[in-house]
């Protein structure tokens, strides 16, 4: 990849950006449309997945089968998060298994995430990420959840895996998509967009067509951390849109203990399979 004075592509991007907006609000990429690299390693890293020691490791959500006091203890749950259990802004020289970033983590201003009806941005994803390294720490791997800013570099991980979710004024238009930095593999992006599908309890390749993308683009945190495998940015869906919020919400748990499946396969395949 060719390098580009960050100087220079600060400037394009300052230039270029609509009033009010911040460099970091900008950074988020919005992803319109699957690239070509993913659609065409798809039906290969399907069979692959199906077959894997991931797939018999998922879950999928039962749509409904969440009572309403459940429901609401969940929320409540996800409302009343403490502190994430071992953040920090990271150590560099430090080798990570997995570096883990909940969107807009501890940002009181600026860029602080969508806000749905009954939970915001930040408290739904920090809930996701807080039962995926608490599940992967268990296991013994070297995880380290850093927050939106502030964080050290570089840091040096295997795998590095930011989690939003959107918000848009319109409501209802866009559908979950993952981010990745165009050195990663694309094995691990299947994966983790995989594992994704069957917590909603969709077949991969059905999920694509139902509004799941996945694109190369760059995302503000690439850059301050080395990842051997991938980087990538998931936006699990639109909190916006009442409907998909309250289904984000009573997949939560499912999503968690998903992309931990999935973030441990990755970690743990030799090197030629990814
Ligand atoms: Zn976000």
């Amino acid at each position: 990849m060719k390098t580009v004075p960050t100087i220079v592509v600060a400037a394009i991007l300052l230039a270029s950006l609509p009033s009010g907006l911040s460099a970091e609000e900008a950074e988020v990429p919005i992803i319109e449309e699957t690239s070509q690299e993913i659609i065409e390693s798809l039906t290969e890293n399907i069979q692959a997945l199906r077959l894997s020691s991931l797939a018999s490791e998922l879950s999928s959500i039962e749509l409904g089968a969440m009572s309403d006091d459940q429901f609401s203890v969940l929320l409540s749950e996800i409302n009343s998060l403490p502190e994430i259990e071992g953040t920090s802004t990271g150590e560099v020289g430090a080798e990570y298994d997995i570096i883990l970033q909940p969107g807009h983590y501890k940002r009181k201003t600026g860029a602080t995430g969508a806000q749905g009806a009954r939970v915001s941005e930040q408290r739904i994803v920090a809930y996701i990420v807080s039962h995926a390294a608490k599940k992967l720490k268990d296991e013994q791997f070297n995880v380290l959840v850093v927050p939106a800013d502030g964080v050290s570099s570089p840091l040096k991980a295997k795998v590095f895996l930011s989690v939003h979710a959107d918000g848009n004024a319109k409501g209802c238009v866009v559908g979950p998509s993952l981010a990745y930095k165009d050195t990663s593999s694309l094995h691990a992006m299947h994966a983790v967009g995989f594992s994704l599908a069957r917590a909603f309890g969709y077949e991969y390749d059905d999920f694509m067509k139902d509004g799941y993308t996945a694109n190369s683009a760059k995302y503000y945190m690439y850059p301050k951390v080395n990842a051997d495998i991938m980087s990538g940015l998931l936006e699990i869906g639109e909190l916006t849109c009442p409907e998909i919020e309250d289904k984000l919400i009573e997949t939560s748990p499912v999503i968690a203990s998903n992309l931990a499946a999935s973030l441990r396969y990755i970690v743990t395949l030799p090197s030629s399979e990814n």
